[in-house]
């Protein structure tokens, strides 16, 4: 009785090399009456032809073949992107074993040797079948899972994100800043250098609230966000603080060199013509600076800041005040 291949498979194709032709017919006969389409070529060059273009799901390959012989040929599939993943079944006339393992090291998956016993030769190509569908549907698997995975490093990464994102004005918030303070503490430990926090509030805000809707309040808070960012220079952060109080942190950078630059910030946001519903409205900010040393902490320094800005808020807002130490 001859095995039938499953019947769940679809009709596979076989390709079938074999320089006698005796040899072919049998297997032809044997392989159609068993449910495969099949193949054949006569010599290695025509199969290794064939195989790129019918994309054969077995080869049975002979050894003995005039001119390029089987372990060649199967070398050749091997070498070929398109062929490489066709299993190879050498059918040999030499049963010594120097021979089977010159046909696994070619690159056969495994050998039948001639005569043929086609239930055997049947047998074998149904196992290899199924090692090969099976190898696919891992592929396949794996391919899902890579990509399933990559799906998720990159939500992780989006949501890592907008946990570091003032969603309002897209500025970094709070918790993103608090640790660049600690980052940058942590450096001018251990290089000596200074540099400035400075808290900045706008003046009453409030009342941009009250009179024009906290619509038009929140594209202030974005217009000033905007032009905080424009303002600072590249190795400078700048951060949402909490409602309308925005923090600056100004690496490398002493008290004069400070107060200068978050002068030229405060004027800028000054003098900026700011719209809303074609009603011009007078926006200003006023700021505080602390210098941050390797001997003070961040928790002072952010204390400190918002004193300086306490006392500018107290002597007339739209200023800049700078934390001087009282004895
Ligand atoms: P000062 O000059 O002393 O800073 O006075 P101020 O009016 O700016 O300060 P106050 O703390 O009295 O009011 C701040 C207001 O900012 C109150 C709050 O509703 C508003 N605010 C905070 N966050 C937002 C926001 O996201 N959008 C809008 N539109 N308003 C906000
Ligand atoms: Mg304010
Ligand atoms: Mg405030």
């Amino acid at each position: 009785m001859i095995p039938m291949m499953s019947l769940s498979s679809e009709k596979s194709t076989i390709l079938v090399v074999d320089d006698y032709p005796a040899n072919l017919h049998l297997l032809l006969e044997s392989l159609k009456e068993a449910g495969y389409k099949v193949l054949i070529a006569i010599n290695g060059e025509s199969a290794i032809r064939q195989a790129g273009f019918a994309k054969p799901e077995i080869i049975m390959l002979d050894v003995m073949m005039p001119g390029m012989d089987g372990f060649e040929t199967c070398r050749c599939l091997k070498q070929q992107p398109n062929t490489r993943d066709i299993p190879v079944i050498f059918m040999t006339a030499l049963s010594e074993t120097v021979d089977k393992l010159r046909g696994f090291e070619a690159g056969g998956v495994d050998y039948i040797t001639k005569p043929l016993n086609i239930v055997e030769l049947l047998a074998r190509i149904n196992v290899h079948l199924e090692l090969k569908r099976a190898r696919e549907e891992l592929k396949k698997i794996n391919q899902e899972l890579q990509e399933t995975n990559q799906k998720l490093l990159d939500s992780q990464q989006q949501l890592e994100r907008m946990a570091r994102i003032d969603p309002l004005t897209e500025l970094a918030n709070r918790r993103d800043m608090t640790e660049r303070l600690e980052q940058e503490k942590q450096h001018s430990e251990r290089s000596g250098a200074s540099f400035a926090v400075v808290i900045c509030d706008i003046d009453n805000f409030k009342q941009v609230n009250d009179n024009y809707g906290h619509d038009c309040g929140d594209i202030v808070l974005k217009s000033v966000a905007r032009l905080l960012q424009a303002n600072i220079r590249a190795q400078d952060h700048v951060a949402r603080w909490g409602g309308e109080e925005f923090l600056l942190l100004l690496t490398d950078t002493n008290d004069s060199g400070a107060a200068k630059f978050a002068e030229r910030v405060r004027a800028a946001i000054a003098n900026e013509p700011y719209q809303y519903q074609n009603q011009a409205l007078a926006i200003t900010m006023t700021f505080g600076i602390s210098m941050c040393q390797a001997d003070k902490g961040i928790h002072l320094c952010l204390k400190e800041a918002d004193q300086a800005l306490y006392q500018g808020k107290e002597h007339g807002k739209n200023r800049v005040t700078v934390f001087r130490q009282t004895a």
